[in-house]
């Protein structure tokens, strides 16, 4: 199907955020013409492009799916079952025919006088070019690239006689059966694809850097299971559950925020639990930052201290000095011997899509605005983008932000506006700026690297992230619309 040359509002990305933002117009804009774009070849973005073996999820399905579509799983599910999910969510509601796959935006720039953006695209399969106009954009692209992760550049790369893999771009053909495996990275990434390999594999070893923080349980809830027992409706499951994982989430956060030795224990100990004898946790998992600094990982049914306790996984907590010939030379002089080398060494920041905005022929430079919110930002007309949480559901924030845009455009509708756009207001002038996220509070690698390239964030709670889902359910659905950090033209 061919592109539209206009729609009201054009959405940039069909992963979790993209097919919410689209579920959201449908049910609660309709009427406006709405369009998907995406450079990949079908939908679910991250979930699509992470083909390693055993891709999950490390938040629960209950707050990672929508609050308006049931999870009918076990909490941590797989990214096939991420896949179907939403592709339910795209069949039930006749979304299909509103994306378009295989375009890359290029360029989007806006223009006062038409009060609308003129978007450039790329065809990936025939490299076509061609313009769209759109009155809003709903920027749903994520927050990495996914054509590569991030690889250090290790010494003596080109020495190694085996292969080299990054998780993100795992080839089809890699046959890891009998094969002695290097993991360098500790994420959620690198706990995910252990377990999986770990049988097949001749031995898989953890090279870390440093620890990282990991919760472990079943992967399951009781009361998710007494529920179904009494044959409760999935709807009343999703939401009790819902209510239930955000209560324990919040409940965690202060702890570790407020009081991180106790925190820190009771994660040690169920890592203890789970490793027994069979490695040094002081060494190996007790990371030197406190809880939820950085995104706890979840290893449910403990599978991946299951694999470590059986003696097919290892764990090194050591730097890399230099790949060799045979495998990986750590920084105390130990050569980790390996046929694979898996870097799980994570994202490639990517800001709004590599897409080279404008305003009125001016570049725009993300860095020099403020957001509002996370969601908009100083001086940008008729745009927002979703970046969801990271201690709790990056979906949860979706489904905010897909509450306040259909609000947002029918309040433009009432008073006539053709744009709106956030600026500080007299009362802000003396507000201290800073970068989009203190990186005392929370500190990924990804974030770090690419933090001078983000919008940046205001002292007061309308002008930042505030990485608080509690809070936000309730300020964002009372946000008043004529405060005069709006300004409609
Ligand atoms: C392996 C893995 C597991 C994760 N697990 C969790 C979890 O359990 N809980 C959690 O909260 N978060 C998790 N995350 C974070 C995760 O990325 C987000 O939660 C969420 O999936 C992001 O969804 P999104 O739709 O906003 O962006 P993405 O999934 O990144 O999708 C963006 C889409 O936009 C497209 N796109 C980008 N730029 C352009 C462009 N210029 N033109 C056209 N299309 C473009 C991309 O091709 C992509 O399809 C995980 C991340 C990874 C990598």
């Amino acid at each position: 199907m061919p592109v539209p040359t206009h729609v009201d509002v054009l959405i940039v990305g069909a992963g979790i955020s993209g097919i919410g933002a689209a579920w959201h117009l449908r049910h609660q804009s309709p009427g406006r013409s709405f369009l998907l774009l995406d450079s990949q070849r079908e939908f679910g973005g991250t979930w699509r492009t992470h083909r390693y073996p055993g891709t999950r999820s490390d938040s629960d399905l209950h707050t990672f799916g929508y609050r308006f579509k049931p999870w009918p799983g076990v909490p941590i599910a797989t990214a096939p079952e991420i896949l179907a999910y939403l592709g339910e969510v795209i069949a039930e509601n006749d979304l299909a025919r509103h994306i378009r796959y295989g375009i890359t935006v290029t360029a989007a720039r806006w223009s006062s006088d038409a009060a609308r953006w003129t978007v450039e695209f790329r065809d990936g399969e025939t490299g076509a070019t061609g313009e769209i106009t759109a009155g809003f954009l709903w920027m749903c692209q994520g927050y990495y690239r996914h054509a590569q992760g991030y690889t250090p550049d290790f010494p003596g790369m080109g020495d190694f006689a085996g292969r080299v893999v990054h998780p993100q771009t795992w080839p089809e053909d890699l046959d890891y059966a009998g094969k002695r495996v290097v993991v360098i990275g500790s994420g959620a990434t690198a706990a995910t694809l252990i377990p999986a390999i770990a049988d097949a594999a001749a031995h898989v070893t953890m090279l870390q850097r440093s620890p990282t923080w990991f919760f472990t349980r079943r992967n399951a809830d009781e009361l998710a299971e007494t529920l179904r027992g009494l044959k409760v409706d999935e709807a009343w499951v999703h939401e009790i559950m819902r209510r239930k994982k955000l209560r324990e989430t919040a409940e965690f956060t202060r702890l570790a925020l407020e009081q991180p030795d106790v925190a820190k224990a009771q994660l040690l100990e169920a890592v203890r639990a789970e490793v027994g004898e069979a490695c040094d946790v002081d060494r190996h998992f007790t990371p030197r930052y406190d809880p939820w600094r950085q995104r706890i990982a979840f290893i449910p049914d403990g599978d991946m201290f299951r694999a470590i306790r059986s003696g097919r996984a290892s764990v090194v907590t050591d730097t890399v000095a230099r790949f060799e010939r045979d495998g990986v030379r750590t920084g105390s002089g130990e050569l980790l011997p390996a046929d694979i080398v898996v870097t799980a060494t994570g994202f490639d920041l990517c800001v709004f899509g590599d897409i080279a905005f404008s305003l009125d022929g001016a570049p725009l430079d993300w860095a020099q605005t403020v957001t509002y919110r996370g969601m908009m930002f100083t001086g940008v007309p008729n745009l927002v983008w979703v970046f969801g949480y990271l201690r709790a559901s990056w979906t949860l924030r979706a489904d905010l932000v897909g509450d306040f845009v259909p609000r947002l455009l029918a309040h433009m509708d009432a008073r006539g506006a053709r744009s709106v756009r956030p600026e500080l207001r007299a009362a802000d002038a003396d507000m201290p700026i800073g970068p989009w996220i203190d990186p005392e509070n929370f500190n990924p690698g990804y974030l770090l690297r690419g933090l001078d390239k983000l919008p940046k964030a205001g002292a007061k709670r309308e002008w930042r992230h505030t990485q608080d889902y509690m809070s936000e359910k309730d300020e964002f659905p009372a946000i008043d619309l004529d405060d005069p950090a709006f300004v409609y033209t």
